[in-house]
């Protein structure tokens, strides 16, 4: 069966100092995991000066597309045409290029050639004024423009020589598994997903906990997190979701409590479970979607008193992004639709119509020392479900 060879390029990896091995390696191996959840051969990937190439069957070109679409630490890939270093046989593939090119309605290109092996007779210019005479020799449709192409033929003179065009746009980042564990909390909205989906693209590992109320909450507020746990997953080498029921916190909350400190006691309990959850799993951050002064619970106050009783650092990667920004990458990654679909999120029950706005932490904590939420916490936590 023929062969597709894709050239990936990492990204941010020309940064690296000393570590540029270990997270090379990390991304070799993200890429053969993907591989072989495709039913392939993970052999069939080869990393060489600062490029990755695989060798997929031809009948795959739509799932090898979808999986490098989803791949955190690259900065763009294409399909092409690898050949032997020699002149004849490089033009041809130019041409073959070119013919891709003019079927996308496209009339002008340049070449762009680059010599790694330097042995090789011609000079990157020298290749490029052939290269264009011969595409523009064979393709009448087709216009050398220097300044600004609708595409760029690229060559490559490596162990062999690779031709290609257009490509696509990765998703740029550090490969998930550099930067160590982090627990996200996912709620059922828009925002915690791209907050889980940021943090992979910085290289860290996510597992994930979610809190419900059933039977307040329905069943189907529960899948939904599960389902966006999935799809943010499918950027971060799977995420493990944490599913806590935590019915009697909020019961209790909701007995003891003032009502306008309600939902920032919530918040606080569920940082204090998250956290406990997070040392189980060896996570060494929590991780949410919050946005400074988005809601009442958000402002830097309250965001104060959330975090008080938590000794591990929040990582907030939202929090100064405005919502239309946040609902912009929601649709990219592919949250959006689900996050909006309605549900009632436990942090919708008996929420305040007048919250606390600048909470005290002090205060936060006096009340939250009389719920004695300790073994109600702890209860929810050894009663977890999970789902990988
Ligand atoms: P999202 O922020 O995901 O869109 P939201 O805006 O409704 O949902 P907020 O009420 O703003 O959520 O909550 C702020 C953050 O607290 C969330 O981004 C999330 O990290 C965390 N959180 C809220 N509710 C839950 C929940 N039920 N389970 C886990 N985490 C939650
Ligand atoms: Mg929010």
């Amino acid at each position: 069966m023929m062969n597709d060879v894709w050239l990936l390029k990492p990204a941010e990896l020309s940064l690296k100092g000393d570590n540029r091995k270990s997270f090379e390696g990390v991304l070799k191996s993200n890429i053969q995991r993907l591989l072989a959840a495709l039913g392939e051969d993970k052999t069939k990937v080869k990393f060489t000066k600062g490029r990755y190439y695989l060798q997929t069957p031809c009948d795959k070109s739509e799932q090898i597309e979808n999986m490098l679409s989803h791949l955190v630490g690259i900065s763009g890939w294409a399909k092409v045409i690898t050949c032997e270093k020699n002149v004849e046989a490089i033009l041809s593939a130019c041409i073959e290029e070119g013919k891709k090119i003019t079927a996308k309605g496209i009339n002008t290109f340049k070449i762009d050639a680059r010599r790694t092996d330097k042995s090789f007779p011609l000079t990157s210019y020298d290749l490029c004024c052939k290269g264009g005479e011969a595409v523009t020799d064979a393709l009448h449709d087709l216009k050398v423009d220097i300044h600004n192409p609708g595409d760029t033929i690229r060559v490559e003179i490596r162990e062999k020589a690779f031709v290609y065009s257009g490509g696509s746009k990765g998703l740029g980042g550090l490969p998930v598994g550099t930067a160590g564990r982090g627990m996200l909390l996912l709620s059922g909205g828009i925002d915690s997903p791209v907050a889980g989906f940021l943090m992979a693209c910085r290289g860290m590992n996510i597992d994930a906990v979610h809190f419900h109320s059933y039977p307040y909450t329905s069943n189907d507020a529960k899948q939904k997190a599960v389902r966006l746990s999935r799809i943010t997953g499918s950027y971060c080498m799977g995420i493990k979701l944490y599913i806590l029921n935590f019915t009697k916190v909020q019961m209790r909350i909701k007995e003891k409590a003032p009502l306008p400190w309600t939902t920032v006691l919530l918040r606080m309990a569920m940082m204090e479970a998250a956290e406990k959850a997070a040392r189980k799993t060896k996570c060494k951050a929590l991780i949410t979607g919050e946005s400074l002064s988005q809601v009442a619970s958000q402002t830097i106050e309250n965001l104060n008193c959330t975090q008080s009783r938590i000794k591990l650092p929040v990582l907030r990667p939202l929090i100064g992004f405005d919502k239309h920004s946040i609902i912009r990458e929601a649709q990219r990654i592919g949250t959006y639709d689900v996050s909006i679909e309605p549900h009632v999120d436990c942090c919708m029950l008996f929420s305040p119509a007048h919250p606390v706005l600048h909470g005290d932490v002090k205060e936060a904590n006096a009340l939250y020392e009389t719920l004695e939420l300790d073994t109600l916490i702890d209860e929810a936590i050894a009663d977890y479900e999970v789902v990988k």
